[in-house]
């Protein structure tokens, strides 16, 4: 019984495993269990209420699991189970779910079918683009930030409130309106020259764009733990993954109504929408997190449509994806760097993409991250005094790089003086032209006051170093 997903176990599938081993190990030294700890399943799918019945009846969380284990043990203990209810019950929902129309959209299928190296590249190579870019007029060690600004008491309570219905909709929203607004104008009065809308309609960065895709469903007491104390609900994708409506368009397009600066637009890459979610068993990964690089991938066009000019594409996940065994990490890095090339590459050489990855260990993969062709890559770099930056300069990484230049997991607010000594430290490994200063990661867990004064000293160290 599989440990680390939410899948109803294929129980006859278990019983041939079972009979093939009981042939070579005798029967009182046979012990029936999950695959790992069951750390990584929810708890109980009973208290699940809102999961439409078709799909629940897929699911297996730990309570589940449990019930599976001890019915095999009690179906190779006794002869009466053969023909159970349990059985016949698994037998028949795993049929179901195989040909199922709600797991099944034939024009997905048919579109990744379609794939070919058009839809791999950006119609020029990186020094083209930089050219056309410089329309962008960006100064010398250009600003900003990685994206969400504080997801404040008040934000949240606004949230809870609309999805209690204590709030209409129009409410919600011109509640949003307001705090992306005041992003703007702070980002505007401190001069940072790539502004953010904020993020605050996000309840988080996956579950924001699995709400609305189909092929996704939540549950409401799903937790399991991330790291440490912390725990999180990841999605179920369940089915072909489709775009039926514009995820980001509109606040982006609202954020930059207000202001005449680059105003960036802001999404999940898919490596990381699949990393951070339960995935379906019955495809490889690869091809879910292609269906997801193509929903994405329409998103970017209508980015682009309104006007957008630079896009981030957040792939914090992609590291952590590697497989344990050293043998299969290419098969699963040239997937995901596709998935990534999917998503991104269909713009025009002036739009500038970003992405965003919250570590900086990356000398193993470097490779990799030059072949996801970024126009900029921001990383993680402040804790370690920009060594990580090593690796890029033995690389010689052709494109441009945002060292974070301070750490936000703290609200200690950093002083001019330690900035300017990591970007005084990064040109050591990059050449200036392509250094952009950013915050380590996006800022929601901080709170205003501090995020403030940060900001402006960043800002005001990449002045000083212009
Ligand atoms: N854009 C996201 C944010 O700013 C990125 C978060 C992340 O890298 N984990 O919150
Ligand atoms: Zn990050």
């Amino acid at each position: 019984v599989n440990g680390r997903n939410i899948w109803k176990n294929n129980l006859s599938k278990s019983i041939e495993i079972i009979n093939k081993i009981k042939s070579k190990i005798s029967h009182d030294k046979l012990i029936i269990s999950s695959s790992c700890s069951l750390l990584h399943s929810p708890v109980d799918l009973n208290k699940e209420e809102g999961i439409n019945h078709k799909i629940k009846d897929w699911l297996s969380f730990s309570d589940q699991k449990l019930k599976e284990i001890v019915f095999l043990q009690n179906y190779f203990n006794s002869n009466l189970l053969k023909d159970s209810m349990f059985l016949l019950n698994n037998i028949k929902a795993n049929k179901t779910r195989k040909i199922s129309k709600l797991i099944h959209n034939q024009r997905i299928k048919n579109k990744l079918k379609l794939i070919s190296s058009k839809l791999l590249n950006r119609k020029n190579k990186y020094t083209t683009r930089k050219e056309t870019q410089k329309n962008l007029n960006l100064p010398l060690f250009p600003t900003t930030t990685i994206g969400s600004f504080p997801q404040t008491q008040k934000v949240r309570k606004a949230r809870l409130r609309f999805k209690r219905k204590e709030i209409s909709k129009n409410n919600y929203e011109n509640f949003l309106k307001s705090e992306t607004k005041k992003a703007i104008k702070f980002q505007e009065n401190i001069g940072i020259d790539v502004l953010v809308h904020g993020e605050f309609e996000r309840n988080d960065m996956v579950e924001y764009f699995g709400e609305q895709l189909d092929g996704f469903i939540f549950t409401k007491f799903g937790w399991v733990q991330s790291y440490g104390s912390r725990c999180v609900k990841p999605p179920i994708i369940y089915g072909d993954i489709n775009r039926n409506t514009q995820m980001t368009i509109k606040w982006s397009k609202y954020a930059q109504s207000l202001t005449k600066k680059i105003v960036k637009g802001m999404l999940t890459g898919p490596v990381t929408i699949l990393q951070w979610s339960f995935v379906r068993d019955d495809q490889s990964r690869e091809l879910t997190c292609k269906q997801i690089a193509l929903a994405l991938r329409d998103e970017v066009l209508d980015l682009e449509k309104i006007g957008l000019k630079i896009i981030q594409i957040d792939e914090p996940a992609l590291r952590e994806g590697l497989p344990l065994r050293k043998s299969d990490w290419n098969s699963y890095l040239n997937w995901a760097i596709d998935s990534f090339k999917i998503a991104s590459s269909s713009v025009n050489d002036g739009t500038q993409i970003h992405t965003h990855m919250c570590y900086g260990e990356f000398e193993d993969i470097l490779d990799s991250i030059e072949k996801l062709d970024a126009d900029v890559i921001s990383i993680e770099t402040s804790r370690s005094n920009m060594e990580l930056l090593d690796s890029f300069k033995n690389y010689k990484y052709p494109n441009s790089i945002g060292p974070g230049v301070y750490d936000i997991h703290s609200p200690r607010v950093p002083t001019v003086n330690e900035m300017k000594n990591l970007l005084n430290q990064a040109q050591k490994y990059i050449n200036k032209e392509k250094i952009w200063v950013n915050p380590d990661c996006g800022l929601k867990t901080r709170g205003w006051p501090e995020v403030k004064q940060s900001l402006k000293s960043m800002v005001a160290v990449a002045k000083s170093l212009r």
